[in-house]
């Protein structure tokens, strides 16, 4: 579930190849594409995301893919053949340099179920890939302080929100991760609380953000809240948030990112 809304920039598709691949953490791997088409690329920072086209045989082909990834494009996108067709999967801006032309994206390497993260585990420069730029999903109203919460694969989103925050931004953040050891170094303006929780092994997603969240003393006045990761920690936040803390549902941003079995 999700109430982000989709904005498509003007970039349409970018064929991009991998320029390097580095493991940043346990768990985390990060890819550099680059490619002359994101001379054309909108960046807008925050976590900004875009659809992301993987190979899954020798035979992909990414020349006949949507320049947009809404209902045409999508049902276009159903009609090419199996055997060409990438699989689209979801991703987020971790870091864009103009200057250099290149694009890192962060994948959590979550074992060998799927394509995407897989693809990532292993991939070597040259690989070809294409994308299709989202817009951003972070929509603050007007309020007080914010909370962010996020577990790994919302942490390259997180971790943009709170680089591209003003520097008077104030809230607090929680990010769950499965190993702590996947913590990254983030750019949080200096009004904010940053908690690092880690789920138990094979407990569900969300079961330490959420009491965690719930445990928080929040600071006064009203709150826009940002919750992104598996589908139980968004959409239990925002239960939380409506239910018990009285948050309005404009005010709260949320999207379930994966859900546990189900490929996208
Ligand atoms: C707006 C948006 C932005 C996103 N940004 C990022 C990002 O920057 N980095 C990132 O890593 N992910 C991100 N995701 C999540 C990513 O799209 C999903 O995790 C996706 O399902 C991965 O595809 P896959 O092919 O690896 O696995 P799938 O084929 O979709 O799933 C295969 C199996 O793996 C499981 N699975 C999928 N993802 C995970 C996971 N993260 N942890 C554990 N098990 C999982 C599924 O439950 C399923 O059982 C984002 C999602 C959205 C909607």
């Amino acid at each position: 579930m999700s109430n982000i809304t989709v904005t498509h920039a003007e970039s349409g598709l970018m064929r991009l190849a991998v320029a390097r691949s580095e493991r940043v953490t346990p768990h985390m791997v990060r890819v550099t594409l680059a490619g002359d088409d994101l001379r054309r690329f909108e960046y807008r920072g925050f976590d900004q995301w875009f659809r992301l086209a993987v190979p899954v045989d020798d035979g992909a082909r990414f020349d006949n893919l949507p320049a947009r990834f809404g209902v045409g494009g999508y049902l276009k996108f159903l009609t090419l053949p199996k055997g060409s067709r990438p699989v689209i999967r979801n991703y987020t801006v971790r870091q864009f340099r103009a200057e250099s032309l290149e694009l890192d994206v962060d994948f959590v390497t979550h074992g060998t179920d799927g394509v995407a993260g897989p693809w990532a585990a292993s991939v070597e420069a040259g690989a070809e890939v294409a994308l299709i730029d989202q817009g951003c999903g972070w929509r603050p109203v007007s309020s007080d302080w914010q909370l962010l919460v996020a577990d790994e694969s919302g942490l390259p989103a997180v971790a943009g929100v709170l680089r591209d925050l003003p520097r008077d931004a104030r809230g607090i953040a929680v990010i769950e991760l499965f190993d702590l050891a996947d913590r990254q170094e983030l750019d949080e303006p200096d009004g904010f609380t940053v908690h690092w929780v880690e789920r138990a092994e094979g407990s569900a997603p969300g079961s330490a953000a959420l009491p965690a969240v719930a445990a928080l003393e929040f600071p006064p006045g009203s709150v826009y809240a940002f919750a992104v990761g598996e589908s139980a920690l968004a959409t239990g936040v925002r239960r939380h948030l409506v239910g018990e803390r009285g948050v309005p549902k404009g005010n709260i941003t949320f999207c379930g990112y994966w859900k546990r079995g189900v490929a996208r």
